[in-house]
């Protein structure tokens, strides 16, 4: 018995080892991936009520020679506690910038918005603003074109700094989306003093929203927050027409999944492409 219970100690401590080589590893292979320029950027359409495409977000795919893809949420966790995320983030807004300044020529997409994903980490960063405002001025975008999606875990620090930041940008036009809502600690009250523009509904509620009354009746309720507060709110991980349906009889305004489009390569999106 004792035996057993050593043997199941070991094999603990020799899977922690594994896990704790295969986060070196990982560490090691992003920051050669990084330097190699395997990350790329995706994105994926947004849709009105009309189902015209009003904007994109942009999601990062890394395509790693070694490791093959990696999806986001096995990386960017990890980037996130080495602060490597800071360098990925200040990529992501370059290249989100580069994409705003083509599109700003092409008559087809001149009125589309990008949305960003921002980490909190990011956000915390020396100069944050300071960089947005830079690079958003070196490619000549207009700032309303760019939207910030941030989850509530930007609420769980400093909230003061946050709420200072995520106002300067919005005097500068840039707008700001809480993203994954209805997952985290919210924290409702929060919605009074953070200066954000938009909501996106998780697709946990959405994916159940046909068959479940309790998800409708959460989508439903943040639909109205959104109106008191006068948000945007846009339902993620639409996969249906159904589903597409009962969130546009709930009031959603805007809409984004599977049903309107995969991810797919943002260069596919450039003039000339
Ligand atoms: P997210 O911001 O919630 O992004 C939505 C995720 O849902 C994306 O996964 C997208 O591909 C997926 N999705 C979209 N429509 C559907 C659908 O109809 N059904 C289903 N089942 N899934 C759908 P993805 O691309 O794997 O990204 C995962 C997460 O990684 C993102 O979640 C975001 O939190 C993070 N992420 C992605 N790009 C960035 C980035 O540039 N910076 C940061 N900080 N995080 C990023
Ligand atoms: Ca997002
Ligand atoms: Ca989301
Ligand atoms: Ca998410």
């Amino acid at each position: 018995r004792r035996e057993g219970g050593q043997r199941r100690v070991q094999h603990f401590q020799q899977r922690m080892l594994n896990e704790a080589q295969d986060r070196v590893r990982l560490i090691s292979e992003l920051h050669r991936g990084i330097e190699k320029g395997e990350l790329h950027l995706f994105s994926q359409p947004i849709v009105n009520r009309e189902r015209s495409i009003i904007g994109e977000e942009s999601l990062i795919r890394w395509f790693s020679s070694v490791l093959g893809t990696v999806a986001p949420d096995d990386f960017i966790p990890l980037a996130e506690q080495t602060g490597v995320i800071v360098e990925i983030g200040d990529w992501v807004l370059e290249e989100a910038c580069r994409v705003l300044a083509e599109w700003s020529r092409d008559p087809a997409r001149s009125d589309l918005t990008l949305s960003v994903n921002l980490s909190e980490r990011q956000l915390r960063a020396d100069g944050f603003g300071e960089r947005v405002r830079e690079i958003i001025e070196r490619y000549g975008v207009r700032p309303g074109r760019l939207t910030f999606e941030l989850t509530e875990s930007v609420l769980h620090t400093d909230i003061d700094r946050t709420v200072g930041l995520l106002g300067m940008l919005r005097t500068e036009g840039v707008k700001s989306s809480l993203d994954d809502f209805g997952t985290g600690y919210s924290s409702l009250s929060y919605l009074q003093q953070l200066p954000v523009q938009q909501i996106k509904i998780d697709r946990s509620f959405v994916s159940s929203i046909v068959e479940d009354p309790q998800a409708a009746a959460i989508a439903l309720a943040i639909v109205r927050l959104g109106r008191t507060f006068n948000l945007q709110v846009v339902a993620e991980g639409v996969e249906t027409e159904d589903q597409f349906e009962k969130l546009r009889d709930l009031g959603v305004d805007a809409f984004q999944g599977f049903l309107f489009g995969h991810p797919r390569p943002i260069s596919e999106l450039l003039v000339g492409a």
